[in-house]
């Protein structure tokens, strides 16, 4: 069987079964934003993400340091969805025989400017030889706490809410391939939000802080990610599309796209979470970006969309999956 016709969600099931359990030490394993041990002071986090030229990035749309900056921004967004703080990262590089070594500099001063911001420091890694530009992040994290996120611990009767508003990021990879033509400030603004998204570790933690449990960042879309807590948590949720906070930008560039892009765009890498109306309640106060609760945890299984009416919702397409 190939793999495009397993998928890419079958394949990791797959994989993690082969793999079995862990020790008594780990507390989260495959199947979640980052995985999890008790380490002998603190909890410790550790994430892996690739970035492929021609899947995730394509030099015609993204500079050489925006790659840079974009590949660990989505490795310590993953620890930020844990509720942790990320300390060192490990780069593998893989160059082609043409690679020029003014833009692998470009894309380390990318990925430095970052890491800088985060107190992140970049302690090893590994070149190879390739067909096409690839970087491979591994980044270690601890909580501060002993305390953490996970994308299995929601309950029906918990609200969902989301961080941030949406929908910038797909918005903005649309306008780089020039698909749409804005003026300069919606422009700058949606092609930043898609080359530039920032990881919300300080927010991670207030969720941690304010009492939740439950979350995870939107890196393939809202309802593909909100998928992912219902299967790990064994719910369903009701998402009420109207209250989704999209991008004011989004909405007056993409008027009748912007939903759409909000729901199922991604690479958005806000944080959505489940908590009690209370905790949310808290966490709006405490937060000092937008919180927004957008729809509840069900009984059942998978994400149901209702409109303003409480009638169903029809979404063209859910999310992004690899194969
Ligand atoms: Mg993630």
């Amino acid at each position: 069987m190939k793999v495009s016709e397993l998928g890419e969600f079958g394949l990791i099931d797959l994989l993690a079964k082969m793999a079995g359990g862990g020790d008594e030490r780990l507390l989260i394993g495959i199947g979640d934003d980052a995985a999890a041990w008790q380490g002998d002071d603190s909890i410790q986090l550790a994430s892996v993400d690739s970035f492929v030229e021609g899947v995730h990035f394509t030099p015609e749309t993204t500079p050489w340091q925006e790659v840079g900056w974009k590949a660990l921004a989505v490795n310590l967004s993953d620890i930020a969805a844990m509720g942790g703080i990320p300390r060192y990262a490990l780069v593998a590089l893989s160059l082609t025989d043409d690679s020029e070594v003014e833009d692998v500099a470009a894309l380390y001063s990318g990925m430095l400017k970052l890491a800088k911001q985060y107190g992140v420091t970049i302690v090893g890694g590994d070149i190879s030889r390739a067909p096409l530009v690839a970087i491979a992040i591994t980044i270690l994290g601890s909580s501060p706490t002993q305390k953490i996120l996970t994308r299995s611990s929601a309950q029906a009767g918990e609200i969902v809410a989301v961080t941030g508003q949406l929908g910038a990021a797909a918005a903005g990879l649309e306008v780089l391939k020039g698909q749409r033509r804005l003026d300069p400030e919606a422009d700058t603004r949606l092609k930043n939000a898609f080359l530039h998204p920032t990881p919300h570790i300080a927010e991670g933690l207030l969720l941690v802080d304010q009492g939740v449990k439950t979350a995870i960042d939107i890196s393939d879309g809202l309802v593909a990610d909100l998928n992912q807590i219902c299967k790990a948590s064994q719910v369903g949720a009701r998402l009420e599309v109207e209250r989704v906070p999209v991008e004011p930008t989004v909405k007056t560039a993409f008027s009748e796209r912007a939903l759409e892009l909000a729901l199922s765009g991604g690479e958005d890498y806000e944080l959505l979470f489940t908590a009690s109306a209370e905790i949310v309640d808290k966490v709006k106060k405490a937060a000092s970006c937008p919180v927004t609760a957008i729809g509840e945890i069900t009984a059942g299984k998978g994400v149901t969309l209702v409109d303003k009416e409480g009638n169903p919702f029809k979404l063209a397409k859910a999310g992004w999956e690899h194969f």
